[in-house]
């Protein structure tokens, strides 16, 4: 049978270099509780993500859904629900009330101008999200929450490594997270973290991640359990080393791509924003069926017949599951609706060989109508 081709897939640092990273702990039998192999990771990652603070967690769900419970919130936070299920739950999952607000037709992040009109005196917080890298309106955004006074907490699972004006950007907001999940640009099999600069959230962070645990007899918090272990650590220790390389081939992948989709009738492709430097996460199109000649599920099924599987992400939106559906409303988020169910996100990583993607090319273009 012919080999499938996944929307991703998860890079892996040779093998014998894994096993000695994880030989140290054949001696210290410290698998887990923020071991050596952890504090290695973060100060490594305060240093390449250019941030002040990292706090490592057991994934990037859970860095999100702790990052919230540490600002302290009530009431209404301001989201998009034009992204992966983790955003939106982490907030409910918090006993907060999501607030949708729509997304910008050409970088699908918040569009900042209609947050204010959103805002009430129940709303504490905004948590946009830097969808497939695109960076949020940081500047808008951080007036907008100086003004009300409101916390902000990025999404940043789509974002590893990217910088904006030579920021790194998990410095921006009062928290950002990342996803260190096995299909993301940099993973640790499962993990994620917190970035931020103020010490004193950090040491809410710990409780939360640790069971509230501040030394042998005292528990002063009600905390969960969230850690990362050693083994997870010491894959992002050797993933690390590989990053500008993984990130360098995805962008060739990248390129190949726009070489061949560019300027084609009803096919919108990412515009690239100029102050970012990007890690070329993922490579959206979105098809207008008028222009185009047919629609993003018959693309999406061309390709899966040729056993290739792209990705529908972000469909649904998240005010449209199941879950949410009665209490929302996704017509009210028009510009997420609509390209919900126009995008495909195509697949994208390191390794992707030049001729998997002019096959993927062949049946766009095939399917186009001139
Ligand atoms: C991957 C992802 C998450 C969740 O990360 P996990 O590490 O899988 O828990 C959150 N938000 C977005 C936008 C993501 O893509």
């Amino acid at each position: 049978m012919e080999n499938k081709i996944l929307v991703t897939k998860s890079s892996m640092p040779p093998f014998e270099e894994y096993a000695e990273e994880i030989k140290s702990l054949w001696d210290t039998h410290i698998l887990t509780n923020m071991g050596a192999k952890h504090r290695e990771l973060e100060q490594e990652l305060i240093r390449y993500l250019n941030v002040q603070n990292v706090s490592l967690m057991v994934n990037g769900h859970m860095a999100l859904e702790l990052a919230i419970q540490a600002m302290h919130l009530t009431g209404e936070v301001i989201t998009t629900p034009f992204t992966f299920a983790s955003t939106t739950h982490a907030i409910v999952r918090n006993g907060l009330t999501p607030v949708f607000c729509d997304i910008d037709p050409l970088t699908y992040t918040m569009d900042a101008t209609k947050i204010e009109a959103l805002i009430t005196d129940k709303t504490s917080a905004i948590v946009p999200v830097h969808v497939y890298g695109n960076l949020c309106d940081v500047d808008k955004i951080k007036e907008i929450a100086e003004k009300y006074k409101l916390k902000v907490i990025y999404d940043a699972a789509h974002a590893f490594g990217e910088s904006y004006r030579g920021r790194g950007v998990g410095s921006f907001g009062d928290a950002s997270i990342f996803s260190f999940h096995a299909t993301k640009v940099f993973h640790t099999i499962e993990g994620g973290a917190v970035c931020f600069a103020d010490d004193a959230y950090g040491l809410d962070l710990y409780r939360l991640k640790n069971f509230g645990i501040r030394g042998q007899e005292t528990v002063d918090s009600i905390g969960a359990n969230a850690k990362m272990n050693e083994f997870q650590a010491a894959m992002g220790l050797c993933n690390l080393r590989y990053i500008g390389r993984e990130i360098e081939k995805r962008k060739q992948v990248y390129e190949a791509y726009r070489k061949r989709l560019s300027g084609m009738d009803g096919l919108q492709l990412m515009t690239l924003q100029e102050d970012v430097a990007y890690n070329y996460a993922y490579f959206p199109v979105v098809f207008e069926q008028e222009a185009f000649g047919a629609t993003r599920d018959m693309v999406s099924d061309a390709l899966a017949k040729e056993h290739i599987f792209a990705r529908k992400y972000f469909y649904p939106l998240t005010n449209a599951f199941d879950c949410y559906k009665d209490a929302y409303d996704a017509n009210r988020t028009p510009v997420a609706l609509s390209i919900s169910k126009n995008v495909l996100t195509l697949p994208i990583y390191a390794d992707l060989e030049r001729e998997t993607v002019e096959r993927v090319c062949d049946v766009i273009v095939k399917m186009a109508k001139s």
